[in-house]
């Protein structure tokens, strides 16, 4: 046979190789892409005490905070703004999941109440991270997210859906994945993905309990579900993710519960707004330093006027936060309900408690792994800007100084 033939199917065997590299190269889209998990209520030390295989892969390969420290209240809806605002709760002025502000007469923001919470009234302050995306034409999306149901600064992330608890944790992943699937300059580059079993599991059967132990699994279960999705769609090479949680959770035994009625007899105009670990009162036209007097009297309770609440729980006055704020014991609980109607676990304590931490996880291509010191939740939001904006192709330090 003649050579020049010969070598006619080796060179083209070498250009299909050269094509399919080319291929696989261009099929891994390395834009850098966050997906955000948040997993409620996921106190920091369960991942060493739960089983967990992804989370502690993830962990293991990544980079883990000691802990994510909770704003005051640690509270759901408080701690997720401030996570992707960067915002103090007195910033962003989702102070708490229940909220009476004398500037929006006839409605009380409540989570159940979806009225309330698509309120943009109540949002005009928050700065989410997905606004400034939306605004420079970046695509954002969340299968969940406190304030992504309503418009605020008029944007909302271009794909959203209604909370809906009962949406299984496979139906949140595959949503997500699917949003993936787009053409490239529509994928998401901030995505967010939300639990809650692990949060209604710590309250209804306490920290450590064989039901939280079972939903650690489960949402473990969705994450290497998610992993694999986008390890079989080529993002891997410029997908981080982050996973936190809200807060933490604490044991509240069911004879530690303190009944508010009977604190403030004597004083039938003072309006409880706040209960829980965290309680708080609104005055209306009573003394102030009267109404202090008599709740000191409760040896398991610290309560201080909204404008000298201590330093370290970081909460400053707004109109939204009560006249009066207190602080129940660890262990103890402020109630509007008599005995009988116990809540094993409990959160809204300060993040001064260990019991309140949560996780931060960070974890992708060009992580360095390695611990990191405990991180206040408001430090969020400019890891993911720092992730989000860095090109590796530009930047050799990219992704390893965000922090
Ligand atoms: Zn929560």
């Amino acid at each position: 046979m003649d050579r020049a033939v010969m070598r006619w199917p080796m060179f083209l065997a070498a250009a299909a190789l050269a094509f399919a590299a080319k291929g696989a190269w261009s099929a891994e889209d390395a834009t850098p892409r966050v997906v955000l998990v948040s997993i409620d209520g996921y106190r920091a030390d369960y991942l060493d005490q739960h089983p967990s295989p992804t989370l502690r892969r993830l962990a293991a390969e990544g980079r883990r905070a000691q802990a994510l420290i909770p704003a005051f209240p640690s509270a759901t809806f408080t701690n997720h703004l401030s996570i992707i605002t960067g915002q103090p709760p007195h910033r962003h002025g989702i102070v708490n999941n229940t909220m009476h502000d004398p500037a929006i007469p006839g409605q009380v923001f409540r989570l159940r109440d979806r009225e309330a919470i698509t309120n943009p009234a109540w949002w005009t302050t928050a700065d989410p991270l997905w606004v400034s995306l939306e605004k420079r034409g970046l695509p954002t999306a969340t299968v969940f997210w406190p304030g992504s149901e309503v418009k605020i600064q008029g944007v909302q992330p271009r794909d959203w859906l209604p909370y809906d608890g009962d949406l299984g944790h496979t139906q949140r992943v595959d949503l997500l994945l699917s949003w993936f699937d787009r053409p490239a300059h529509r994928r998401p580059r901030l995505a967010t993905l939300y639990f809650s079993a692990v949060d209604s599991a710590g309250h209804s059967t306490g920290p450590g309990s064989d039901a939280v132990d079972r939903a650690i699994q489960d949402v473990d279960a969705a994450l290497a579900r998610l992993l694999d999705g986008l390890e079989s769609r080529g993002l891997l090479a410029g997908t981080r993710l982050v996973v936190v949680s809200d807060h933490g959770m604490a044991p509240v035994p069911w004879n530690q519960q303190i009944y508010a009625p009977e604190l403030i007899e004597g004083f039938p105009a003072v309006r409880w707004e706040w209960f829980g670990p965290a309680s708080g009162l609104r005055l209306h036209g009573e003394d102030r330093g009267a109404v202090l007097q008599r709740l000191a009297r409760e040896p398991k309770l610290q309560c201080h006027g909204k404008t000298q609440l201590p330093e370290a729980w970081g909460l400053e006055a707004h109109s939204r936060v009560p006249d009066i704020v207190c602080v129940a014991s660890m262990g103890w609980s402020v109630t509007d309900r008599r005995l009988g109607f116990p809540i094993p676990g409990q959160h809204g304590y300060p993040g001064t408690h260990p019991e309140m931490h949560g996780i931060f996880l960070l974890w992708g291509r060009g992580i360095a792994p390695g611990p990191q010191p405990a991180r206040s939740a408001l430090s969020v939001r400019s890891t993911l800007e720092c992730l989000l904006n860095g090109d590796s192709r530009a930047d050799p330090d990219f992704p390893h100084r965000c922090h």
